[in-house]
């Protein structure tokens, strides 16, 4: 079975790790957001990326979901002590090895697409990561600032130093409309028995995805189940800040207005966490199979389950 996952940072890694235990056999290819991307220190750093390969690499910093485990600080805070930042964002020491090694190859002109395959030689992801594009794509956030009024600043910015605890008022994927999907994203797709969509950030992750022109289409036009699995349990997001970047798009942070965000245009079917099954009739009246099943990545065995759950709904959407 070929399965062509589009993927964020937690949400889809921790999904990543759950399919990748109800289906070994499978052949998964990920399609990995860099619209998260940010250069720091003269380096480039994927977060979403890293995040997906850490994870399924047995790297991850497990509690944090993010960044490496058994990680020191080092060289932040002796580039802090030389008076250079940003500080506000993490970056360990052992992640720093993988930032250099990124960027050695892209300055020796390597696309982004052969230094992910690079970097995944060492962490053996078990799947294959794709990232969307080989081109530079940056997701600003529209916000007021009572210096400067309205601005945009980087999407990290936003989340990372700001803790998303201003309102967005728009999300812009600087970038994505000259972006060309990178080497074997479309035939990734035009392979594919079915499509997932993990319990990612519907804007800044997925919708950053689906912003490089082609994506969308083909996952529209590759006949194949396309399933996905609620973010928004119980009208707010598990973790992070879907609610924020929701709003910027206006649409609400419910299981069921997401579903329509999507729409059944792309979506053929789609999960609900238990707490939303009165949202079920809602999501089918629009066109989506939908089932409403515990959506918790609680642990592996959890989030397995949740993977059956999808292949489940795509074999009865494919019936
Ligand atoms: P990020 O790039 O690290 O923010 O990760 P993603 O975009 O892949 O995933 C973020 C989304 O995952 C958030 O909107 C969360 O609500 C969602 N999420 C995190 N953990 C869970 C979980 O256990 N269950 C569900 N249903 N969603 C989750
Ligand atoms: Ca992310």
């Amino acid at each position: 079975m070929r399965i062509v996952v589009l993927a964020g940072g937690i949400g889809g890694a921790r999904f990543l790790r759950g399919l990748k235990a109800a289906e070994p056999e499978a052949d998964i290819t990920v399609i990995g957001n860099t619209g998260d991307d940010i250069h720091l220190f003269g380096l480039k750093v994927c977060p979403d990326l890293d995040t997906v390969m850490y994870t399924l690499g047995g790297g991850i910093h497990e509690e944090q979901g993010w960044g490496r485990a058994d990680e020191s600080f080092s060289v932040k805070s002796e580039l802090a002590a030389y008076g250079v930042g940003p500080e506000w964002f993490g970056l360990g020491d052992r992640d720093f090895a993988t930032h250099i090694v990124r960027t050695q190859m892209t300055q020796a002109g390597y696309p982004l697409s052969a230094v992910t395959e690079a970097l995944c030689a060492r962490w053996q992801p078990g799947i294959r990561l794709i990232p969307m594009t080989d081109d530079r794509v940056e997701t600003h956030v529209l916000i007021d600032t009572p210096a400067e009024g309205r601005k945009a600043v980087h999407f990290q910015e936003y989340w990372v130093r700001l803790h998303a605890a201003v309102d967005a008022h728009a999300v812009v994927p600087v970038g994505a409309e000259q972006a060309k999907p990178a080497p074997g994203v479309l035939e990734a797709i035009a392979a594919a028995d079915v499509i997932l969509f993990p319990p990612s950030n519907p804007v800044v992750s997925i919708g950053t995805i689906l912003a490089v022109p082609g994506i969308r289409e083909a996952i529209a036009e590759a006949g194949v189940p396309v399933v996905g699995l609620s973010p928004i349990v119980g009208g707010a997001p598990v973790r992070g800040m879907a609610d924020k970047v929701l709003a910027a798009v206006g649409v609400e942070a419910t299981a069921a207005a997401v579903a329509a965000h999507y729409g059944s245009g792309l979506l053929d079917g789609w999960l609900v966490d238990t707490v939303d099954a009165a949202s079920v009739p809602e999501v089918e009246a629009a066109g989506i199979r939908c089932r409403a099943v515990p959506l918790l990545m609680t642990d592996v065995k959890a989030s397995a389950t949740m993977a059956r759950e999808a292949l489940t709904l795509a074999e009865e959407v494919r019936a």
